[in-house]
């Protein structure tokens, strides 16, 4: 089998106010992302893994952020489409691996219902699609709860006989 690597990184920074989308799940919260789409700064580091794993570029390339076709749209509809384009080549996720860097609110409770969405979407087992949530201790944008940041991995396989170039 035929394998690749990708990573994605993404921030949004915190307003009061807004509501706060996280791994396809509304987190309840005083404070939620600034953002043109719903702001689920997970699912957007995801999809950034997908590409970089296919060398397909980046987000920001296939759903602009100045097109209002994307106008706060439900980021689980493009992680949806990310996959499309992976699934088009013949490529499946084999595992995921999430870290989300936030100072509050606590998310261990949306930590099996965030990986449960993002698995179906990906749609494969949700013991594939880890999803991790840590502090920074109170330091630096994401401490003062400025922003939330992030990081995400992803392994692809392809059978060897699927050759599409
Ligand atoms: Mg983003």
């Amino acid at each position: 089998m035929d394998i690749r690597i990708g990573n994605g990184y993404d921030v949004h920074a915190l307003a009061e106010g807004l509501p706060l989308w996280l791994g396809g799940i509304q987190i309840e919260s005083p404070i939620g992302c600034i953002a043109h789409s719903d702001g689920d700064v997970a699912i957007h580091a995801l999809c950034d893994a997908l590409l970089g794993a296919l060398a397909l570029g980046d987000i920001g390339k296939h759903f602009p952020d100045t097109s209002d076709e994307f106008a706060g749209i439900d980021s689980k509809i493009l992680l949806a489409r990310v996959m499309e384009l992976i699934n088009a080549e013949g490529w499946h996720v084999i595992n995921a691996d999430i870290t989300i860097a936030m100072q509050r609110p606590k998310l261990a409770p949306y930590i099996i219902p965030m990986r449960e969405c993002l698995s179906e979407i990906m749609e494969i087992s949700p013991a594939r699609v880890s999803v991790k949530a840590t502090t920074t201790e109170k330091l630096g944008f994401v401490g003062r709860s400025e922003g939330c940041e992030v990081y995400a991995v992803v392994l692809l396989g392809r059978e060897d006989d699927l050759i599409f170039g």
